[in-house]
Order: structure tokens, then sequence, then C-alpha cells
């Protein structure tokens, strides 16, 4: 890649940075278009009253030996310094609470929450979580097309075969038929924060492996997830790029040799041909002025109601686990306040707490289309008081005691539209379904010359670490990048 080359890259959150990152290390001038005043999108913190907040994403994953964010800044030379967090979570059922550990305690934890029956599942879940990772290790790029393939063929291993024959199967294919309810249960809440769908619909090699992230690592980072997308930004400038904040790319153009031009909010005109549209899918259309299909295979489906809620030093025990989920009636559907998930900022972390306390994000899923009908009847206010009275009630939970928040501020789908722009106020990426997973996945690949896609929305789909996968694929297609 000549150092003349242009691209211009819509959206910084980790997606759009790690490709920006990379095509600048490659040597193109790059410049990247962000609505809101820091990066990180959805993995972006927010400071109030000396809290600092991560605003979506909590769980730092990817740190690990073959971790792809430690392998992307290895590459682009940035230190940052994870600290492995152990247990990576508790999950609190109605009855029993069960602790995630990433190591053998794990197995002694699950044998004694579900029963020897329940082993099988777990060490099939445990081995195809293996291939998968080895698999992923060798940064693959899927759907597989004639640009693709060989890459594919280079990183694609006789292990890895019988992945092949496991497309079109759901991760319930491998639940004994007389799993209990609790069993059922635990692995539908874990799926839906890592998959975005529950047992039944999702694609049984992402599911086991959504399943598997608390043994592939997890981490904690001082100023929280939104470190990541912090530190790629300063790599971004390093290797000579450019970040516009505050800018707002409002209309794709093409012709005849695809992508020509990208028209900014103010009017501004900005002549491109290499194109990294690191929005989701539907934004994507929209900025292209296409109508977005009703039957989209692979749209999203959730939003978030999120509370950022700052606590007093002592409410919270130094040694509390820093993950917590919570579902309260196992006979009601997950989201909405009925399965939360809470994370804690670490003990003695003053860059989230200056006061010493702790700085918590909440989060619930949540239809949007029931936000949307509150707007227009004027029931919104209500609705807040509610979900903010669920979210309180699930810190509570994970505490196990009462809590008197110093400050409590809530987020709806409609704080995702303004803050991330995402259509809708639609978070979390394609759900990973048999009919949107791997194979099946929306490939980086627009069919307009010149503009590719990634993102949550993109194979391989949701969290940082994917994002940073398709990351990778977009900036190898636009370049030479190595990682
Ligand atoms: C509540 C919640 C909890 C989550 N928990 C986790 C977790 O614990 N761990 C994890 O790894 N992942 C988690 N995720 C998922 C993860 O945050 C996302 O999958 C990932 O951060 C998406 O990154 P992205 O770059 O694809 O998109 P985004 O983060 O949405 O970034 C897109 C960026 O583009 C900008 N933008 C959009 N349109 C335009 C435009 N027209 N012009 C200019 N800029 C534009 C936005 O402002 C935004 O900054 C969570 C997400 C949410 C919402």
């Amino acid at each position: 890649m000549s150092g003349l080359d242009d691209v211009h890259v819509i959206g910084g959150g980790v997606a759009g940075l790690t490709a920006a990152a990379l095509l600048a290390r490659a040597g193109a001038r790059v410049t990247v278009y962000e609505h809101h005043n820091v990066p990180g999108g959805c993995a972006a913190f927010y400071q109030r009253d000396g809290y600092r907040f991560d605003v979506g994403a909590t769980v730092v994953n990817g740190f690990g030996e073959r971790g792809i964010h430690r392998r992307v800044f290895g590459a682009l030379g940035v230190e940052l310094a994870p600290d492995p967090v152990a247990p990576a979570m508790a999950v609190h059922l109605p009855d029993a609470s069960i602790t995630r550990y990433g190591d053998a305690r794990w197995i002694a934890e699950r044998r004694a929450a579900f029963g020897d029956d329940a082993e099988p599942f777990w060490r099939a879940q445990e081995r195809i979580a293996d291939r998968v990772w080895s698999f992923a290790a060798g940064l693959p790029v899927l759907p597989v097309d004639l640009r693709s393939a060989a890459h594919l063929a280079r990183v694609f291993r006789a292990e890895h075969l019988p992945l092949l024959a496991m497309q079109g199967r759901s991760i319930a294919s491998l639940i004994p038929r007389d799993a209990s309810r609790r069993l059922r249960t635990f692995i539908d809440v874990q799926l839906l924060i890592t998959a975005q769908a529950q047992a039944r619909d999702v694609d049984l090699a992402f599911g086991a492996t959504a399943l598997d992230i608390a043994r592939e690592g997890t981490y904690h980072l001082p100023g929280g997830i939104s470190d990541i997308a912090t530190a790629l930004a300063r790599a971004v400038r390093t290797h000579g790029g450019r970040i516009r904040y505050n800018t707002d790319v409002v209309r794709i153009r093409t012709g005849r040799r695809g992508v020509e031009a990208l028209e900014l909010r103010g009017g501004e005109r900005i002549a491109a041909n290499r194109v990294v549209a690191a929005i989701p899918y539907e934004n994507v259309l929209g900025l292209l002025g296409r109508e977005i299909p009703s039957d989209l295979r692979t749209r999203q489906r959730w939003s978030a109601v999120t509370a950022y809620v700052g606590v007093a030093p002592g409410v919270v025990p130094d040694d509390a686990v820093l993950h917590h989920q919570i579902v309260f009636d196992d006979a009601l559907p997950l989201g909405e306040g009925n399965s939360a998930f809470v994370s804690i900022s670490g003990a003695g972390d003053r860059a989230r707490a200056r006061n010493g306390g702790r700085a918590i994000t909440v989060s619930t899923h949540t239809d949007v289309g029931a936000w949307e009908t509150a707007r227009a009847n004027g029931t919104l206010d209500a609705r807040k008081r509610e979900y903010a009275a669920r979210l309180h009630r699930a810190i509570e939970r994970a505490l196990g005691t009462r809590v008197s928040p110093e400050i409590f501020e809530l987020g709806t789908p409609f704080s995702f539209e303004r803050y991330t722009l995402r259509h809708r106020g639609m978070v979390g990426g394609t759900p990973q379904m048999r009919a949107s997973a791997n194979l099946l996945a929306r490939s980086h690949r627009t069919g307009v010359r010149g503009l590719v896609l990634c993102g949550d929305t993109a194979f391989p789909g949701q969290s940082t670490v994917g994002v940073t996968l398709s990351a990778i694929n977009a900036a190898r297609a636009l370049g030479a990048v190595t990682v």
C-alpha cells in the first residue's frame, strides 16, 4: 500500500479504530469520522461527578496468549497491560448462584450446580470451543468467496473439519432432553449476552464458544473497557491517521465505479473511493439511501436499557466478583429487567471512582418497539421509572444487600441512538443464529466497489473481540494488512 492511498472510515468504535490503525500502519492516509466526541461507540465511557462509567460493553476479553486484542496491539506497538479477572462472573438464578471460573474450579462448580448428567454437554461444548478458538487464531474470513478462499485454505486444518458439519445445528441439539430448568436457564441467559439469542436458535459452534469466554480469559483495565478504544485512537494518530470527532457522515455516494464520495453534516463533500463503514449494516443502507428490508435475515433484534450507578466507598466489599448476571424469574422471558448484567469497577480503581467508591454499569435487553410506543403515547417517564427500579434491584441482588447510590442515571434505546447513531438504538449486533452465523454470516464485502463493512453486524459478530476480526478482514480487503 503506498502512502498516497486515502482510506475513509465511518465510525470510531472499536471496529473502525482497529481498521483505521492497521491501515494507517500499512501506509494508508486514513481519516476516521466519528459522531461522538470520544472514541469507542458501545465500548466508550462517560464521566459524571468523579465516576467514569462504561457506557455499554464491560467485560474485557481477547488478551490471552492468542487473544486478538493482544495481537493487534502488539502489531501496532501499543502498550496495554490488562490484569486477569478471576472468577469471570457470578450468575444468580432464582434458586442458585453459580460462579463462572475460568480454570479447573469450573468443573466442580458446574457439577454441583447441574449434576453429573450435564457433564457430557459441558465436555462436548468445550471440545467444540477448543476447535473454534484454534480456527479463530488463524483470523479466518467468512463467508467464503473466491477472494478469501486462499486465506481460508491456509488457516483451515484437519482438526477444524468437524466444524463444517455443525453449520445449521443449534446448540440446543447438544443439551440433554431431560436437562433441568436450571441448566436451560443458565445456558439461555449466558447466550443472550454473548449471542443475542437463546439456545434453540443459536448456532452450535458459535454458542459453544460463547459459553467458553471465562475459560479463554477475562481481564480488567484500569479505565474500564474504553481503554481499548482510547489506545486504538492513540495508535491511529501515532501511525499518521486523523480522527474527526463530532463529525457525522450523512450520505455515501456511489457511481458506476463504486463508492465515490462521502457527505458530512454541514455540507462538506469528500471524494472517497476506499471506505470502511464501521457502523451497523442497517446504518450503511440508510447512508446509501436504500430501504432496510423487513425480512433482513441478519438484522439486529435488541436494544438495551442501562443504568450508571456510583456507590460510596465501602458499599462493595473489596473481594466482590466484578461481573454478575441476574435472572429473577425463570418462568418469564429473559431481558426487560427480568435478566440483567451488572459490572462493577475494581476495588481501589481511582480512575473509575475518584472517591474510592465504585462505578457500576447495569444493562438489560429490551425491545425497541415498546420504547418507541411509550414515547408516542406519553408513557415514557413511567417506563423509565419502572426500568430504573428493576435495574436497581439487579444491583442489590448481585451484591446481596440494599444499595443507596450516590448517583443513578438511566440510558434507554434513545440514548444509544443519540450517542452512537445506531439504527433505532439497536445494539449487540446480529444474533448468532443458525441462519446468520459463520458460513451464513454477513460478509465484510458490501457489493459496492471500494466500500467494505466491519463491526458487529458483519462476521463474526458482536463484542470487542468479534468486531476486531471483522476490522482485520475489512482492512485486509483494502490493502496489505498483517497482524
Ligand atoms: C449494553 C451492552 C453491553 C455489551 N457488553 C459487552 C461486553 O461486556 N463485552 C464485549 O466485548 N462487548 C459487549 N458489547 C458489544 C460491544 O460493545 C459491541 O459489539 C462493539 O463495541 C461494537 O463495536 P463497533 O465498532 O462495531 O460499533 P459501535 O461501538 O456502535 O461504534 C460505531 C461508531 O460509529 C459512530 N457512527 C455511527 N454512525 C456514524 C455516522 N453516520 N457518522 C459518523 N460516525 C458514526 C458511532 O458514534 C460509534 O462510535 C455490549 C454492547 C452493549 C450495548
